[in-house]
């Protein structure tokens, strides 16, 4: 089962209980079984399906109910939570210092994926601004150079091989010292795959580990190999320290989730996943989001149990209007009055998939300034203009910027934020993440 085929499912099993007009211990079995279900389809180890159910059971069952809070929010966060909880609590680090050279070396059997995981990571860097560069440290396959090389060159980063050279730690070595004296940020090296048996791979990994000493190894694991995945990471952990590890071609795989939990068992952290060919299918892994987006919410608990306490409700038909484009400035500052009364933006941003990630304190401070501005704004302006926002001339302009006593340019800016924003609403809109979509419908 795929990844997304084992977040509908175990979305589908939130769905019935959140439909379920009451939240009692035959539907919370149900849901356990549903989820039980949906886990070992996605192969995920039954113990480890069995420890996650007993959890979600006995605390959905057992744990006293904080005080407004629903049974149903409160069991939807219990399965969020213990979700999280067997694949990491946050984000590891990025292997990234900035100042020095960094060396990345990637290690895994053949086949895994490590040479085109390798041209993603290097991409993946050199879009964050990041000068990054590809050695080709895999001397025993035929082509293995060509190949990082054809796929540097897509990415447009430099690279560093030998066609004839056989001796795999000469040529890391002379890679590094290329790029280390170009003063690169980043050097990820591939290495060799191909052997009868993983002993003499694993030999020659160490080896290679020792002389070229990298700041990190990261493993690259095939994700379509399920619970295989546990001992292969193992493996390697036992044999050198690995630092990260990349579960590579999560995207169609039938056994995404045994490989996910698998490794997330062996206790080395997974920082990236491949999912997908192309070179820009590459994701770091945020075990929250990504559980997050195994449910299709983000931190839903907690936003639900924000936006019942705001008690904003918006009828069906607006709702559906606004989505289809009629989204009016008036409609913008309900939602800010709404905003306004759910809380501060910091939190509500925090529980937002997509806006939780990283988003520095500092820059919420300044939304939330700029908002509390433009709610003056629109209160300077007639309905009719909050109706019709293209009527706003530089005349009008003018004077609504003197009756909410800012700039011109704040109310130009206002009405640029609007126009995008609408355009993003439809977008998200679109999108399928089915019940963020169906809570966005909720309190926009
Ligand atoms: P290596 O032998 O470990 O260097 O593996 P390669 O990088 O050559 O990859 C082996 C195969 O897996 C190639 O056909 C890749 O296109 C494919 N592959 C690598 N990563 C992914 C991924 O994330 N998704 C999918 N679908 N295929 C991938």
């Amino acid at each position: 089962m795929a990844i997304d085929k084992l977040g509908s499912s175990l979305y589908e099993a939130l769905r019935k209980i959140i439909r379920a007009p009451v939240v009692d211990e035959k539907v919370v079995k149900e849901l356990v079984k549903d989820i039980q279900r949906a886990l070992l389809q996605a192969d995920v180890n039954v113990h480890l399906v069995l420890e996650l159910s007993k959890n979600i059971e006995s605390r959905a069952l057992e744990e006293k109910l904080p005080s407004g809070i629903s049974r149903c929010d409160h069991v939807v966060k219990v399965v969020y939570e213990e979700l999280t909880r067997f694949l990491g609590e946050k984000p590891a680090a990025l292997p990234i210092e900035t100042g020095k050279t960094n060396v990345l070396m990637l290690v895994g059997i053949q086949g895994s994926g490590k040479t085109t995981s390798a041209a993603k990571l290097a991409r993946f860097f050199k879009k964050r601004g990041l000068k990054a560069a590809l050695v080709c440290a895999d001397t025993y396959r035929p082509g293995a150079y060509a190949q990082l090389r054809q796929l540097a060159s897509s990415v447009g980063v430099s690279v560093y091989g030998k066609e004839k050279e056989k001796d795999s730690v000469e040529v890391a070595l002379q890679g590094v010292e290329e790029f280390r004296s170009e003063k690169y940020d980043l050097i990820v090296i591939d290495t060799a795959g191909r052997h009868k048996d993983e002993k003499s791979l694993i030999e020659e990994m160490k080896q290679l580990i020792k002389k070229v000493e990298p700041d990190e190894v990261t493993l690259v694991i095939d994700g379509t190999i399920g619970q295989q995945a546990f001992a292969q990471a193992k493996a390697f952990n036992e044999a050198t320290n690995i630092g990260s590890i990349f579960v590579a071609k999560l995207d169609g795989s039938a056994r995404g989730g045994g490989a996910l939990s698998a490794v997330a068992a062996t206790g080395a952290p997974i920082k990236f996943i491949g999912t997908g060919e192309k070179i820009d299918n590459i994701e770091l892994f945020d075990p929250p989001r990504f559980v997050g987006r195994l449910l299709g919410m983000g931190d839903l608990a907690s936003l639900i149990e924000k936006v019942k306490e705001a008690e904003v409700k918006v009828p069906e038909k607006k709702a559906r209007a606004m989505m289809s484009g009629k989204f009016s400035l008036e409609d913008m500052y309900e939602q800010f009055e709404a905003m306004q009364k759910m809380g501060s933006l910091k939190r509500i941003m925090k529980m937002v998939p997509g806006f939780s990630y990283n988003l520095p304190d500092d820059k919420i401070d300044v939304a939330e300034e700029k908002m509390r501005r433009w709610r003056f704004i629109i209160q300077s302006m007639t309905r009719e203009e909050r109706e019709n926002p293209q009527l706003l001339n530089s005349s009008r302009i003018r004077r609504i910027a003197r009756g909410a006593g800012v700039n011109e340019r704040d109310v130009k800016e206002l009405t640029n934020q609007f126009f995008a924003m609408k355009k993003i609403m439809k977008k998200i809109m679109r999108q399928r993440s089915p019940i963020f979509g169906k809570m966005m419908r909720g309190f926009t």
